[in-house]
């Protein structure tokens, strides 16, 4: 049997990220930058007031008290935008808001709140010291230095930052489209009645929203019953539009087992046996002219779910253009005992992960479920994370410490 780290190796050899295009900032939202942002100017382009009040010179306010106020004439009004650029000469003020540009010869700003808000004549109570309340050029960004760099995902901070140096559209690497599609002569579409022998699918919905999740675009296909016709006709209609294909079911050694029995003809596509649990039966290769990576996940949900973090995730982030990183894991103290484990095969196994603030050396706790049937999906939905039980294992007492990947967004 192949290890967990083969199989992803595997996977990501036939995985490489689309080349990088333009797009206008919002639709860049989510993608990964694929360029280096340089400030092609400073930030703020020029000193501005980072308050209400007067623009003043400061030697002309150092003796302001409450008892004696200084008054000072205000001879301009700046509103933020203003485009003029004011003079205040000694012994004058200027009115000025927030992000107003500095008047020449003023260089410290009295809040409003310092003065009794005069607009002919102002009286000042307080001293302002050589650049109070100004926003100096370049103080936030110096023109030529680098504010994002590449490899980084494009959310709200990094847009924000690419407007504010003046930048339209980024040059990004493309969200991959992920298109999933389920197998099985059993299954029928939620919200149908189901007949004998019928089951709803679930693992489509679920392997969409994963991908979505991970920040792809998600097509759900539907699914396909278990003829190889038709299994093979769906592939193909849904390369157009796939950077990568997931399937569902059909995989294992059954006699029904289609998507192997149509894969394994083309020859592009390898069907293993990884040493796991759950999802030991797993398939990967590329499909069609444009050689679109493909990866079939067995067709039980929780071997679906597991197998969607362990291999399609790194895939993901593959194509997404974001460098290689294994699944966040803690260690944690184990608050119940696994009581078996395959000899040979990693055990994930679903638990909840606590924060644990008791301050011991271990910062969490993890409590495996009961329900761990590859079949029971119910309890997905209550759990967090997945318990790590290394191949050599075959138990684990309570109390013992362990490997704990953190499921994301749960
Ligand atoms: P298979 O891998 O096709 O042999 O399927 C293994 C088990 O997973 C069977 O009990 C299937 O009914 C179930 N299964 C397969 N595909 C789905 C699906 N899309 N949604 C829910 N259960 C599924
Ligand atoms: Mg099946």
């Amino acid at each position: 049997m192949k290890s967990v780290e083969q199989h992803v190796s595997d996977i990501l050899a036939t995985v490489s990220s689309p080349r990088p295009i333009e797009l206008d900032l919002l639709r860049a939202h989510g993608s990964v930058l694929a360029e280096q942002v340089v400030a092609e100017v400073s930030l703020p382009p020029f000193d501005n007031s980072a308050m209400d009040g007067y623009a003043v010179r400061s030697a002309d306010v150092a003796g302001a008290s409450t008892g004696e106020p200084v008054l000072l004439p205000v001879v301009a009004d700046i509103p933020a935008g203003d485009t003029f650029t004011s003079v205040i000469p000694a012994g004058m003020c200027a009115r000025i808001m927030t992000g107003a540009p500095m008047p020449v010869g003023a260089d410290s700003v009295v809040p409003v709140e310092w003065t009794d808000g005069g607009a002919a004549t102002v009286a000042v109570r307080r001293p302002a010291a050589e650049g109070n309340a100004v926003r100096r050029e370049g103080g936030d960004v110096r023109k030529g230095t680098e504010v994002l760099s590449a490899g980084v995902r494009i959310g709200p901070a990094e847009i924000a930052v690419l407007a504010s140096v003046g930048r339209r559209s980024a040059l990004v690497h493309p969200r991959p489209r992920v298109v999933v599609l389920g197998t099985g002569a059993e299954l029928v579409e939620p919200g149908r009645r189901l007949g004998p022998g019928q089951i709803w699918d679930s693992n489509s919905f679920m392997l969409t929203a994963a991908a979505i999740e991970a920040g792809c675009e998600g097509y759900r296909h539907g699914f396909v019953g278990d003829d190889p016709a038709t299994v093979l006709g769906a592939i193909e209609d849904v390369l157009v539009q796939a950077d990568i294909v997931i399937t569902s079911g059909g995989v294992s050694m059954g006699a029904y087992d289609v998507v192997k029995e149509v894969l394994l003809r083309m020859g592009t596509v390898r069907f293993d046996k990884v040493a796991v649990q759950p999802g030991m039966p797993q398939g990967h290769g590329t499909v069609g002219d444009s050689r679109t990576p493909i990866i079939t996940l067995p067709g039980n949900p929780v071997s679906s779910y597991v197998s969607f973090h362990l291999f399609v995730l790194p895939a993901l982030r593959k194509l997404s253009g974001l460098p290689e990183e294994p699944l966040p894991s803690v260690r944690a103290r184990l608050l119940t005992p696994v009581a078996s484990s395959p000899r040979g095969k990693r055990s994930y196994l679903r638990a909840v992960l606590d924060y644990d603030a008791s301050g011991g050396d271990v910062a969490y706790t993890a409590s495996v479920v009961t329900r761990q049937g590859s079949h029971q999906l119910s309890a997905l939905a209550e759990t967090n994370a997945l318990v790590v039980v290394p191949e050599q294992e075959t138990h684990l007492p309570e109390g013992s410490v362990v490997e704990v990947v953190k499921l994301p967004y749960r």
